[in-house]
């Protein structure tokens, strides 16, 4: 069963303008007079064999700009290229090649795998969807997955309501990579699971990039989850991404007030570190209706008059290795 394609010569996905707006139809006549703007301008690169960590809090537009990257959502304006290939206006039957080439990996397994089916079901569908191989080699190929995500073969035969959740997301990353994708986009793939599943998942994430050299959208509202998994990071708010940068930058020295929040609020055992904690006060603003200027300036300690009014372009600063999108850095 071969399902494998040459090695891309520049980045494998290159993201730019990325905007996907909704119309949020209202009144008698349903018409569309606002837009929630849930990804509002986003450009970005993965290489092969890497991982881009894309963190925020809920409602900030992660798990849409994944789903435009997957194509279950056709962006309103932008471009996608994947592996030198301008995949943005694909539809129907001319998206199907790139299904084997991108996959995702849910939040919520039992939502996303049909509790009808038994496993070997669930596993052999993205095979004989794409005709790959015939019934003997789709069979050997059930017993594969289940091997390298650590569940015995046994397994084929039951159904999902009989796993536990970290058995259940093992089963939808065997899923995902079924057809050797190059491309996997786990969006929040470890929030419904318990700390100790967790890093057990992540691992095996991991495990799975460095033996098939797969390259990861991570979208995590976590950042302490992101930055163990993820090559580069990018901070998304309100549709725009603010801050991005190598893990290790943003980690120890975020620049963007935003990122400072997310990265104070992650837990530590030491109390004076906590004494230090900057309070993200607030709730994300509706993507309907943002605020003016910088969407960030209803909730940032350190916001001024040009603030808002002038929105801040994401750019290289001086100070940093990171790109920022903030008038006061630098
Ligand atoms: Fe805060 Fe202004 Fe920077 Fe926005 S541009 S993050 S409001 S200081």
């Amino acid at each position: 069963m071969n399902v494998e394609t040459p090695e891309p010569a520049g980045p494998l996905l290159e993201v730019a303008d990325l905007s996907m707006h909704f119309p949020v139809r209202e009144g008698v006549l349903r018409r569309a007079r606002r837009f929630n703007r849930a990804v509002d301008g986003v450009s970005f690169a993965i290489a092969s064999g890497e991982t881009l960590g894309l963190v925020g809090e809920s409602g900030c537009g992660k798990s849409t700009l994944g789903r435009c990257v997957a194509r279950l959502h056709a962006p309103t304006d932008g471009s996608i290229n994947f592996q030198g290939e301008e995949i943005t206006r694909l539809r129907g039957g001319r998206l199907r090649p790139l299904r084997r080439h991108i996959q995702m990996v849910f939040q919520d397994p039992m939502e996303s795998l049909n509790a009808r089916h038994n496993v070997g079901d669930i596993l052999r569908e993205p095979l004989v969807v794409q005709r790959v191989g015939d019934r003997a080699s789709r069979e050997l190929r059930v017993r594969e997955l289940l091997d390298i995500v650590g569940l015995p073969a046994r397994s084929a035969q039951r159904y999902p309501f009989e796993f536990s959740g970290g058995q259940r997301q093992r089963i939808g990353i065997a899923r995902a990579i079924a057809l050797k994708p190059r491309l996997v986009i786990c969006d929040e793939p470890v929030s419904a699971l318990d700390v100790s599943i967790q890093s057990q998942i992540l691992n095996l994430l991991n495990d799975l990039q460095r033996e098939f050299r797969l390259s990861y959208l991570f979208i995590a509202h976590d950042l302490a989850v992101v930055k163990h998994t993820s090559d580069r990071i990018a901070v998304m708010y309100l549709g725009k991404i603010v801050e991005t940068g190598d893990g290790e930058s943003i980690y120890r020295a975020p620049r963007h007030p935003y990122t400072k929040s997310l990265i104070s609020a992650i837990p530590v055992p030491d109390p004076h570190q906590r004494a230090r904690r900057e309070v993200l006060w607030g709730d994300v603003p509706s993507p309907i209706d943002p605020p003016s200027g910088c969407a960030f300036h209803p909730r940032c300690p350190m916001a001024t008059a040009r603030c808002r009014v002038e929105t801040p372009a994401l750019r290289a600063v001086r100070s940093a290795p990171q790109r920022v999108a903030c008038h006061l850095v630098d």
